[in-house]
């Protein structure tokens, strides 16, 4: 489990990126953080694998103060998949996948091995290992993307808008693959977008941020039906009337 205990960030001095937020990732859960550009989801996101320290407050990670736990060997059983792909353009498919486990001194049989299930895993086929990323579509770098950060078979994976520089198509093809994913690997998520559908396809609850404080956090059924800010309930509100319009059609 992941808590977040009164944490404050502040980037300048002046404007909070994050104010007073509180909240806990249970084991095992997908939980979506759902808010606007500059609401202080990647902030609160890279605090976990401290890429970003509190200003104040503080987080527990499995029970302990993450400022006691070394931030190289934290990195390295957490899953990070990156805002806008991030993969090494200079580095093979094969290289990127197997960043985390070199690090970690694997043999050359074993990296080649995991290389091998990995790419069966995010369906992408055994050829690709060593092509570079630029001879990738976008849907494949993103599925390289979540190869890579499940290469070392992490407890906890953190997704910064994975799928959010994809087309609507290819992005449901990867949501649906990415639930099925989690359903067999059992990991603990903690998933970033700004896209209230996909917060709705992915979650087992939802934290909405605003200006850096956390709205509310829930199942998408407390939030649409029960909603404890004029924020959530408009944002919910104008969902769900939304989706009401597609329902004629359906
Ligand atoms: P989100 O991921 O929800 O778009 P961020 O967590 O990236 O939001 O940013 C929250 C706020 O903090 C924004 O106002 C942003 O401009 C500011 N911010 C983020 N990173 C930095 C930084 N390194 N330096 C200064 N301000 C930053
Ligand atoms: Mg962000």
């Amino acid at each position: 489990m992941i808590v977040f205990d009164s944490v404050s960030k502040t980037y300048d001095g002046v404007s909070k990126a994050l104010d007073n937020f509180s909240l806990e990732v249970i084991e095992g859960e997908i939980l979506v953080l759902l808010g606007s550009s500059g609401s202080g989801k990647s902030t609160a996101l890279r605090m976990i694998n401290r890429l970003v320290e509190p200003t104040a407050g503080k987080i527990l990670f499995e029970g302990k103060d993450l400022n006691n736990k070394d931030p190289i060997v934290l990195r390295r059983s957490i899953g990070y998949v990156v805002q806008g792909v991030g993969l090494l353009p200079h580095m093979t498919v094969e290289e990127n996948i197997t960043i985390v486990p070199r690090l970690l001194n694997w043999s050359r049989e074993k990296l080649e091995i995991r290389c091998k299930e990995l790419l069966e895993l995010v369906r992408l086929p055994s050829s690709s290992k060593k092509k570079f990323p630029d001879e990738l579509s976008g849907g494949q770098q993103q599925r390289v993307g979540v190869a890579r950060a499940l290469a070392a078979d992490p407890s906890y994976l953190l997704m910064d808008e994975p799928f959010g520089a994809l087309d609507a198509i290819t992005r449901d093809i990867l949501q649906r693959e990415f639930l099925e994913l989690k359903q067999r690997l059992g990991k603990t998520v903690v998933f970033v977008t700004h896209d209230i559908v996909e917060a709705l396809v992915l979650s087992d609850r939802i934290a909405v941020l605003h200006d850096g404080r956390l709205e509310q956090i829930g199942t998408k059924n407390d939030l649409f039906e029960n909603p404890k800010t004029d924020f959530v309930k408009s944002l919910f509100a104008k969902t769900a009337k939304q989706l009401s319009i597609f329902k004629d059609y359906l």
